[in-house]
């Protein structure tokens, strides 16, 4: 029979184990089905260009295995996430001659995130510049021009 505590557990595990959904946007790029600009990849770990971003070289790094977000991802996806973050965000530092770096990361709705599968924002920053707003798309041949820069100085 189940317990008052059991029964509260599951609950509470309903409330926080969303399953993850391969029709996600991020699953599709990684499957390949729709485009992205791919800036870096290993065995574990995809970034590729945000397609509106909020700073010059705004990428997105996730993870190859299905996780919606930190909250259900494993310590090696995370490892591997985080190990992508660096590489890429000490690429951005040299080839768009960036002054810092913002990485920023949300989990579930309330908490900001809109796409369910893992990823942090790579969001390379210079002086005095404030980020853009979000929802605003790009001009696709500058984010291009713009990931190459960062791909050279992987
Ligand atoms: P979240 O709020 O989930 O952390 O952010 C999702 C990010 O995905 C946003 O920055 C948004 O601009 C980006 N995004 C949404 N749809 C696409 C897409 O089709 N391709 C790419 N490359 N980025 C997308």
């Amino acid at each position: 029979m189940q317990t008052l505590l059991s029964a509260q557990r599951d609950a509470e595990e309903d409330r926080t184990m969303t399953a993850y959904d391969d029709q996600n946007i991020f699953a599709k790029i990684l499957r390949d089905e729709i485009p992205s600009m791919r800036v870096y990849e290993d065995d574990d770990t995809l970034c590729f260009m945000d397609i509106m971003p909020r700073a010059d070289g705004h990428c997105l790094v996730i993870p190859k295995t299905p996780c919606r977000n930190v909250l259900d991802a494993s310590d090696a996806q995370l490892a591997a996430v985080m190990a992508t973050v660096k590489k890429v965000a000490n690429a951005a530092m040299a080839g768009l001659e960036a002054d810092g770096i913002t990485i920023q990361q949300f989990n579930e709705a309330p908490g900001g995130q809109e796409v369910f599968h893992l990823h942090f924002h790579i969001l390379p920053r210079h002086e005095g510049v404030s980020l853009r707003a979000p929802g605003q798309m790009g001009d696709m041949e500058q984010i291009k021009a713009i990931s190459e820069k960062i791909s050279a100085a992987l």
